[in-house]
C-alpha cells in the first residue's frame, strides 16, 4: 500500500479540496499518512493569495527528494512557472482526477493536468479533517477584479453549484455525524446569480432541514452584505446559525478601496456593519487589511486606524501588501517596504489594545466542542464563534454549559457549570 503526505495551505475551500482528494486515494488503495519522511509520494495544496505562503510552498518543494504533485492554486494561478515545469501539476477543478495523477506520477511521470472545467465534484468519498465539521464549497471564483487578488487567476470567474448538491451532501454529511456546516466560497456572496438563485434563498433551504447542527457562513463581500442586510439579519435569527459574519474590508480609504477596485465605500461598509450589529446583537464581524497598499498616505492609512478604531473587529486578519505578479496592483507604485511593514506593526499594536475580550468576563452559556485543544483542553464555540478553552474529559462533540473565568486576545477560558 502507497503511503501518501498531504500537506495544505491557504482557506477553507483548499482544506475541503485536500479532504476530498484524501478520500478518494483512500478509496483507492493508498494510505494518508502524517509523516512526509514515510511517504511514498508528497501531494502539496498551495495557496497563491500572498507571496510568504508561496515563498513558504517553493521553499519546502526544494527540501523534497521524493515524487511530489502540486495542487492548488499556485500552478493554477502560474501554469508556466518555471520550476514548477519539473513537477506533476494538477489544477483546482481537475481534483477528481487526483488517483491517475498519483499513479502517473509514482510511475515516473510529469502530469499538469490544469484545464478549468465546470464540472462540479461535492460528493466525492473525504477524509475529514475534523469529523465534525463539513466544509462545503457552494461555488468556486467570484464576480470581483479586485486589482491585488491572485486568486482570480486560479479560481477564475463564478461558478456556483447547485442548491439540491449543496443541501444533498449536507444531509449525507449530517447522517455521518458531522455538526457544523462551514460555507465557503472565495466569496459566498454572489452565490447563486448565475444559476438563477442567491445565497438568502440557499442558507433558508439549508435552515429547512430539520436537525440539530450549526451553519458557518465564510468570507462574503460587503457589497453583497449590503444587498441582502435584511434578509441577512432574519436568517441569523436562526439558532443554527453561528453569529459570524467575516466581511473584508480591506481598507478605510475610499481612494484606496477604488484602487484595488473594491465595489463599495466606506459609509457603505459602516452602515452596512452598523445595521448588521444591530439586527444580531451577538453577530462576530470579522474583517481584513491590507497595509500599505500602492501609493497609499499617511492619512489615508489613518482613515484605517480610524475605522479600526470605531468598529474594534474582534477578528481582524492584518495583510502586508505584496504585488502578486501578474497582478494590476503589481504594476502600480510600491511603497517603500519599511513604511509597510511600519503600518502592519501600528494597526496590530492598535487591534490588541482595543480588542480585550472584557466584555466576556462572567458569560454562562452553552458551547459546542468541536475541537481538541492543547494540553488535555478542548476548545467550544458558542453562538458567536468565539472560541472557549475548557478543561476536562472526552467532551468532543459535546454540548456542555460555561462560565467564562479568563479572556485572551484571540480566545476565551471557560469552566464547566
Ligand atoms: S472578490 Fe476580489 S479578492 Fe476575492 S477572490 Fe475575487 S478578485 Fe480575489
Amino acid at each position: 500500500m502507497k503511503k501518501v503526505f498531504i500537506n495544505t495551505y491557504g482557506c477553507a475551500h483548499n482544506q475541503a479540496d485536500s479532504e476530498f482528494m484524501a478520500g478518494q486515494l483512500k478509496q483507492e488503495g493508498f494510505e494518508i499518512i502524517d509523516s512526509k519522511k514515510s511517504a511514498d509520494l508528497v501531494l502539496i495544496n498551495t495557496c497563491s493569495v500572498k507571496d510568504p505562503s508561496e515563498k513558504k510552498f517553493f521553499s519546502e518543494l526544494k527540501r523534497i527528494n521524493k515524487p511530489v504533485v502540486v495542487a492548488g492554486c499556485v500552478p493554477q494561478a502560474d501554469k508556466n512557472n518555471p520550476v514548477l515545469k519539473n513537477y506533476s501539476l494538477i489544477g483546482v477543478k481537475q481534483i477528481h482526477n487526483i488517483v491517475e495523477v498519483v499513479h502517473q506520477t509514482l510511475a515516473g511521470n510529469k502530469v499538469h493536468l490544469l484545464k478549468q472545467s465546470k464540472d462540479v465534484h461535492l460528493n466525492l468519498p473525504r477524509i475529514r479533517r475534523n469529523p465534525l465539521v463539513e466544509i462545503i464549497p457552494i461555488s468556486s471564483g467570484c464576480l470581483g477584479y479586485c486589482t491585488f487578488c491572485k486568486t482570480k487567476f486560479a479560481r477564475g470567474s463564478l461558478l456556483s453549484f447547485k442548491e439540491e448538491v449543496i443541501i444533498k451532501q449536507i444531509r449525507t454529511a449530517l447522517n455521518e455525524g458531522v455538526k457544523e456546516i462551514w460555507l465557503t466560497s472565495e466569496d459566498t456572496g454572489p452565490y447563486g446569480l448565475d444559476i438563477g438563485t442567491t445565497l438568502p434563498k440557499l442558507l433558508k433551504n439549508i435552515l429547512k432541514i430539520q436537525k440539530d447542527f450549526r451553519v458557518r457562513l465564510g468570507m462574503i463581500n460587503p457589497e453583497y452584505v449590503k444587498r441582502y442586510d435584511d434578509a441577512l439579519i432574519d436568517i441569523y435569527k436562526d439558532e443554527r446559525m453561528f453569529k459570524f459574519l467575516h466581511v473584508p474590508v480591506q481598507s478605510g480609504n475610499d481612494r484606496i478601496l477604488k484602487l484595488m477596485k473594491r465595489e463599495y465605500t466606506i459609509e457603505e461598509f459602516k452602515k452596512t456593519v452598523i445595521k448588521l450589529r444591530k439586527g444580531v446583537p451577538e453577530l462576530t464581524v470579522a474583517t481584513d487589511i491590507i497595509c500599505g497598499f500602492s501609493s497609499e498616505t499617511d492619512y489615508e492609512f489613518l482613515d484605517t486606524l480610524e475605522l479600526v478604531r470605531e468598529f474594534k473587529f474582534p477578528v481582524l486578519h492584518i495583510s502586508k501588501f505584496y504585488p502578486r505578479p501578474g497582478t494590476k496592483a503589481a504594476k502600480m507604485e510600491k511603497l517603500n517596504t519599511k513604511i509597510v511593514k511600519k503600518r502592519s506593526r501600528v494597526l496590530t499594536a492598535l487591534n490588541e489594545e482595543l480588542v480585550t475580550n472584557k466584555e466576556w468576563l462572567g458569560w454562562k452559556g452553552e458551547i459546542m466542542i468541536d475541537e481538541k485543544g492543547k494540553n488535555k483542553t478542548f476548545v467550544g464555540r458558542n453562538n458567536s464563534y468565539r472560541p472557549i478553552v475548557v478543561k476536562g474529559k472526552d467532551l468532543f462533540g459535546k454540548r456542555i454549559k460555561v462560565r467564562i473565568v479568563d479572556v485572551f486576545r484571540d480566545y476565551l477560558k471557560g469552566e464547566i457549570i
